[in-house]
């Protein structure tokens, strides 16, 4: 059998390990086989890599027009997609999850991810206000925008491209160079994006990735280091609260998109059928390992236990399996880790009192699979609002479902909670769609839908759910500095 390959870091345009590297394995989440041996950064090679992105400021990188940068920038697109099915192998092969979800949302979007951006900085203008002053002849002010410059990039795992390149994009298209550092469970398609920056031409140094974990590793070197101008993060809040920590030194500006415990509203007069698969989607997609996935759902009175049966139909219905063969609908959690956090929650929710609708253990696999991280999609219902299993985000395949009688009721219960990422409504009533949209305290509403992305459009969590916004201007808004000049005529 072959060993499974090394996975060097990315700096200065060169794979590298230093001679002297630790390896930690990676195993698959579908069957617990050893997949790679990851090079962990420490001091030594995160250094290495913010100098070699401080020197791409100040090369070629830094001299090139933004028409040159666009054309870049598209160039990789084109050859993300040109490489589409490495890229799908290496997520699927990272996160086990099915093809499909590689194939239709998670890889076109990383693509996405560079063609939008590059439009966004070459299309959007910024301010000019002319003044008058006491001599009559007036003063001019214009706004520019500079790159900001070296940015930290850290990344989780659950849609490691997608969330990677959303921050890589817009860096760039920008002007900065960044230091990337993706999860430890997922560093397989942030290695390969280094091979398409050197085949499209993207200078050395201007995009480098090093690999390992956080605390004490290649994640706390890069955020403490002197050397990084500004730091976007998306994973846990209680990691964001020691990236913030860490930013603090040197007043360095952070953009945090963080954990949710999201509320799906339905109302009884839904779409019924539309409203079912919003919210299977919205709880059970990725296996449940999504930020703005569905953990509580709020179903109107009159149709609570038809929607309650229908949800458990459907949820029975997933075909576990590996994520090459196309039947497979439903994949692993990521790791064992990560599966011994679900089942604590899938016990807790019974010692809290819940009803189990469905679900709520560990699926018997066959051999070839039974070393993965598999659980069951669990459904609840009967939790008190103060369960930990309605308030803390668990991160995985399960929501819990309770009736709720009125519009003003509903919203108290979707704001009752720490967390305000996203929420998704489901009515035919277009003006109790605008009333409830407006009074739901997140930073993305879905009406009649879930996960429908403009990439234009902003992106961010309020309250614990994330510091600052991303997505068309807004990103610009992060990844530059923008000076106004006064010219007295
Ligand atoms: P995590 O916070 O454990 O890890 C994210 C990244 O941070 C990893 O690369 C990790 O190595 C690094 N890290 C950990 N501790 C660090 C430290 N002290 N210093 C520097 N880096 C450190 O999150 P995760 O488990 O990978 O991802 C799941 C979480 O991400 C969930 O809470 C989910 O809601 C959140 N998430 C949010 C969004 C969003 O857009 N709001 C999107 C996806 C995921």
């Amino acid at each position: 059998m072959s060993q499974p390959p090394r996975i060097h870091h990315f700096i200065a345009g060169e794979f590298t390990a230093s001679p002297t590297a630790r390896y930690f394995d990676k195993r698959s989440p579908v069957d617990g086989s050893v997949i790679a041996h990851i090079a962990e950064a420490g001091q030594v090679e995160v250094d290495a890599a913010v100098s070699a992105a401080r020197a791409a400021l100040k090369g070629e990188w830094g001299k090139l027009t933004t028409d040159q940068r666009v054309d870049l920038l598209y160039g990789v697109a084109n050859e993300i997609t040109r490489r589409f099915d490495d890229f799908v192998a290496a997520e699927m092969a990272d996160t086990g999850q099915p093809s499909h979800v590689m194939t239709n949302v998670f890889i076109p979007r990383g693509a996405a991810n560079f063609k939008v951006f590059a439009d966004v900085i070459k299309n959007v203008a910024t301010e000019s206000f002319r003044m008058a002053t006491p001599d009559g002849k007036g003063a001019l002010n214009y706004a520019i925008r500079n790159p900001k410059g070296v940015i930290g990039v850290i990344s989780p795992w659950n849609a490691p491209f997608l969330l990677m390149t959303w921050k890589v994009g817009p860096a760039l298209a920008c002007g900065n160079t960044v230091v990337v550092k993706p999860s430890e469970e997922t560093p397989l398609t942030a290695t390969l994006l280094g091979e398409v920056m050197n085949s499209v031409g993207i200078p050395k140094g201007v995009y480098n990735v090093i690999n390992g974990f956080g605390p004490d590793s290649a994640g706390a070197y890069l955020t403490r280091h002197p050397g990084v101008d500004a730091i976007t993060f998306t994973g846990e809040t209680r990691t964001g609260t020691a990236i913030m920590k860490a930013a603090a030194e040197g007043m360095r500006d952070v953009s945090f998109e963080l954990g949710g415990k999201n509320a799906g509203i339905v109302f009884a007069d839904c779409n019924f059928e539309a409203a079912v698969d919003g919210i299977f989607r919205s709880a059970f997609l990725n296996t449940g390992q999504v930020c703005l996935g569905t953990e509580r759902v709020y179903v109107e009175r009159p149709i609570f236990e038809r929607f309650v049966q229908a949800l458990k139909a459907k949820v029975e219905a997933v075909r576990y399996g590996r994520p090459e063969d196309h039947a497979s609908t439903y994949g692993p959690l990521i790791s064992q880790e990560h599966r011994d956090k679900v089942l604590s929650y899938y016990r807790k929710a019974i010692d809290e009192g819940a009803t189990l609708v469905t679900g709520g253990g560990v699926p018997d696999m066959p051999a070839d699979l039974a070393g993965g991280s598999w659980v069951q999609p669990t459904i609840w219902t009967g939790l008190l609002e103060t369960a930990a299993v309605v308030r803390e985000e668990i991160f995985g395949p399960c929501c819990h479902i309770r009736p709720f009688d009125s519009e003003d009721e509903v919203i108290e219960l979707a704001n009752a909670n720490d967390y305000g990422l996203a929420t998704t409504i489901w009515t035919e009533n277009l003006s109790r769609a605008h009333r409830v949209a407006e009074q739901v305290e997140v930073g993305v509403t879905w009406v009649n839908s879930w996960f429908l992305r403009d990439l234009r459009t902003p992106f961010g969590g309020s309250k614990q759910s994330g510091i600052g916004r991303e997505g068309g201007v807004h990103s610009l808004e992060f990844y530059t500095e923008t000076r106004n000049v006064c010219i007295k005529l």
